[in-house]
């Protein structure tokens, strides 16, 4: 497989030859085509397989689709990790590969400062990248609001459990737009996150890694 394939424009495909990628991994091969399409996803990957790249492409894609862009206006994608070291990971790839089109991210963890945090969304991000308890914190604050997110992904979902995440996850995916395309990762697919996946997917395609 290729990246010919996937359809990127020359300016996104520019950057992911920077990084010195000559072809998509398999979760990439497999998952992009789905993403691009507008399916929700439930992938089964884990951390070295190129799932953040996988979600992060797609929804650069899905954000510049949309001609009217506002800033401050609230996130059009977001993401939710477990940690605040894997929410930094994220953060750093979706400024790389966001820099092509001037898309701004904010990275936003339990532990950081709330106020700059706050300063971050309230200077307008197309993408959050946040750890689910803090993300709900800066929601009740005001700092930011989920009204236009329509890309959503829960990365690590099965950590997130272990965590004891999973009342935060579910309020989150309870308060974004029905009508979302939704992506969930998880490197098991144990019964908890079967159940998730049936509650907050609609008609998912599974990719396994
Ligand atoms: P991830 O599983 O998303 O944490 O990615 C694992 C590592 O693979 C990261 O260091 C990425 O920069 C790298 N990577 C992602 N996609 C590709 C690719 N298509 N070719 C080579 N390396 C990649």
């Amino acid at each position: 497989s290729s990246f010919a394939h996937m359809g990127f424009d020359e300016a996104l495909m520019q950057g992911i030859r920077k990084m010195g990628y000559t072809q998509p991994t398999p979760i990439q091969a497999q998952g992009v085509p789905i993403a691009l399409s507008g399916r929700d996803i439930i992938g089964i990957a884990k951390t070295g397989s190129g799932k953040t790249a996988a979600f992060l492409w797609p929804l650069l894609v899905h954000i510049m689709d949309q001609k009217e862009l506002k800033p401050g206006d609230g996130p059009i994608g977001l993401i939710c990790a477990p940690t605040r070291e894997l929410s930094q990971q994220i953060y750093h790839e979706a400024k790389r590969f966001g820099k092509v089109y001037n898309i701004h991210v904010v990275c936003a963890y339990g532990g950081g400062s709330m106020w700059e945090q706050t300063k971050a969304c309230q200077e307008g991000a197309e993408i959050i990248v946040c750890t689910p308890g803090r993300l709900i914190d800066l929601v009740k604050k005001k700092a930011t609001n989920l009204t236009r997110v329509t890309y959503l992904v829960f990365d690590e979902a099965d950590r997130m459990f272990d965590m004891g995440f999973e009342p935060q996850v579910r309020s989150i995916a309870n308060h974004v737009r029905p009508d979302r395309q939704t992506l969930l990762f998880s490197a098991t697919f144990r019964k908890r996150i079967e159940r998730l996946a049936r509650d907050i997917l609609t008609d998912p395609v599974r990719v396994v890694q």
